[in-house]
């Protein structure tokens, strides 16, 4: 039994903005999956969206993020994301982050770029197209130098541990597969997103919502759980991944082109390819019907390869160039709006629980995040989680003799277990992704019934994603049926239209309401 003040599950923007806050005041442990680095956040291209400059700026930054919302947007926390970002944009400044900047010969100002719905360039980036690789870097180095925080890597959190109704711990498991038990004050989830639940995810593999899952099981409630971003494009050719083609492509020019070579977004939004992200997704995946959608910049006479190094890279994989080819792209998993539903001080529904992050679900984002607001997201509410986590904490012995739940019974194989997650992900693709129906979220269901049969058994890190991904897929879909309508990234075909007025997914021990 390890004892700290403070237990942080995750180590992306959320986990460590957390960290580096609480580790004034008490011991901060930080788990993590696999290296420090592999995050959601490290994968981030595009930028991050802060309003620096004055009061306006904040002003029309809270309205794009109310309008892409699609009407469910938690007013105070915009207000709160957008008004406090370029704070906490300035700490990361602070610490080292080295965003994108003109030349010193022109004023080295910070370079600016824009991105979907969004009405201004307000968006930084860092090495043209690795902007969340640098800020995990400075955020990891700055972290590093504080004492109080411990840093543990390749290690799982399986269940949290709940004494007398207040959350006291969690039982991890660690590179070896051994089983430890970690007593804490208060634990902060920031584990991210869960895009492994689809078969096309721009998600890196530690993506299994297990934050969510474990919260849900300790009796938390989870909010907008039908909410799942569908980035537009992601690289599309056979056997390769689903690389993201990051937005800000098409906030350099790129235009969106069908099979027949003809540009098509004027027949969906008046913002053509700089619609909503919601918006676009159906629009490729519709033409996508008829052939092969691509982006095309050969118009764009800008250094692409400069300001977009790494995607130059990957593409140049499969001999294609920005600038010079026609790129195939498509719709995947992007970013999940819902998560363990929080205060905008990063309180859950259960005592000692707090969250952060993509794990969390303020209601930010309502239905359809806008683009980079997310990083900004984990920055801000981060803080803010350690800080109610500080002030809340209680004193003295923070004592448990609350015995780890014990493992199921049996071992699955390592290629059973791959095989039940391979299923489980194409039934969410084929059933529960972007156009959804009565008929398909049933057949998704069903699915999900049989799989649950076969759940894989044991304690090892796959087994316990793979039930984390069952119990998450189960929430997306009950969610997704009982919201009979069509808002942001939730659309269903036999409900096309919006409900007058906006109301949020709340699941809890197997029920599920809509609230104000
Ligand atoms: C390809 C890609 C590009 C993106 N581009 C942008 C962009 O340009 N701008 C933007 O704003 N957003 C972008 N996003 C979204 C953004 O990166 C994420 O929403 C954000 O980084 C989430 O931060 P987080 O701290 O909440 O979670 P993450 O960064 O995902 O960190 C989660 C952490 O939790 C750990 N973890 C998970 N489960 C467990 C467990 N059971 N036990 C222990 N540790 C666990 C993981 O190992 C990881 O350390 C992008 C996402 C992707 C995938």
């Amino acid at each position: 039994m390890e004892r700290f003040d403070f237990l942080v599950i995750g180590a992306g923007i959320a986990g460590l903005s957390a960290a580096i806050r609480l580790a004034n005041v008490g011991t901060v442990l930080v788990v993590t999956k696999e290296e420090l680095a592999e995050s959601n956040t490290a994968y981030a291209q595009g930028g991050i969206a802060v309003a620096m400059g004055g009061e306006e700026d904040v002003a029309l930054h809270l309205e794009d993020t109310m309008a892409a919302g699609d009407g469910l947007v938690n007013r105070e926390a915009a207000t709160v994301l957008v008004s406090q970002g370029p704070q906490r944009v300035e700490e990361l400044l602070d610490w080292g982050t080295a965003f994108d900047r003109a030349p010193i010969s022109e004023g080295g100002e910070l370079m600016r770029t824009r991105e979907g719905a969004h009405s201004r360039s307000r968006i930084l980036h860092a090495n043209g197209d690795a902007t969340g690789k640098e800020i995990a870097v400075s955020l990891l180095r700055h972290v590093r130098e504080i004492a109080a925080i411990e840093l543990m890597e390749w290690t799982t959190s399986v269940n949290l541990m709940v004494e007398g109704g207040r959350v006291v711990g969690a039982t991890l498991l660690d590179g070896e597969g051994g089983l430890r038990v970690v007593q804490a004050r208060a634990v902060l989830l920031a584990s991210g997103g869960a895009g492994q639940v689809y078969s096309d995810t721009t998600n890196p593999a530690v993506a299994t919502g297990d934050g969510i899952a474990m919260a849900y099981r300790a009796g938390a409630e989870v909010s907008d759980m039908e909410f799942y971003q569908f980035h537009p494009t992601a690289f599309s050719a056979p056997g390769a991944p689903r690389f993201l083609l990051s937005e800000a492509l098409r906030g350099e020019g790129a235009f969106l082109v069908n099979a027949k070579g003809e540009r098509f977004m004027e027949r969906y939004h008046p913002l053509l390819e700089l619609a909503p992200r919601d918006v676009v997704a159906r629009a490729i995946t519709l033409e996508g019907m008829d052939g092969p959608v691509y982006l095309d910049m050969r118009h764009v006479k800008n250094d692409l390869q400069a300001r977009f190094p790494g995607i130059s890279k990957f593409l140049a994989g499969y001999r294609l160039e920005l600038g010079r080819d026609l790129i195939p792209a498509r719709p995947a998993a992007h970013y999940l709006m819902g998560g363990v539903r929080t205060d905008v001080q990063g309180r859950t529904s259960l005592p000692g629980l707090y969250a952060a992050g993509e794990a969390a679900c303020t209601g930010v984002h309502g239905a359809n995040r806008l683009a980079s607001n997310s990083l900004l997201e984990g920055l801000v509410f981060g803080a803010l989680a350690a800080e109610t986590m500080i002030a809340e904490v209680p004193q003295g012995e923070v004592g448990s003799t609350a015995a780890p739940a014990a493992a199921a019974v049996g071992v699955s194989t390592e290629a059973a277990t791959e095989r039940w997650i391979a299923e489980l992900r194409e039934l969410m693709w084929k059933y529960a992704g972007l156009l959804r129906d009565a008929n398909g979220l049933r057949q998704a269901q069903r699915g999900l019934e049989a799989l649950a049969v076969s759940m894989p058994k044991g304690l090892f890190r796959r087994a316990v994603e793979a039930r984390n991904l069952h119990a998450v897929a189960e929430l997306i879909v009950i969610s997704a049926l009982g919201r009979e309508e069509s808002r942001g990234a939730h659309y269903r075909n036999d409900f096309p239209l919006h409900d007058a007025v906006g109301r949020h997914s709340v699941m809890q021990q197997g029920r599920l309401e809509f609230v104000a």
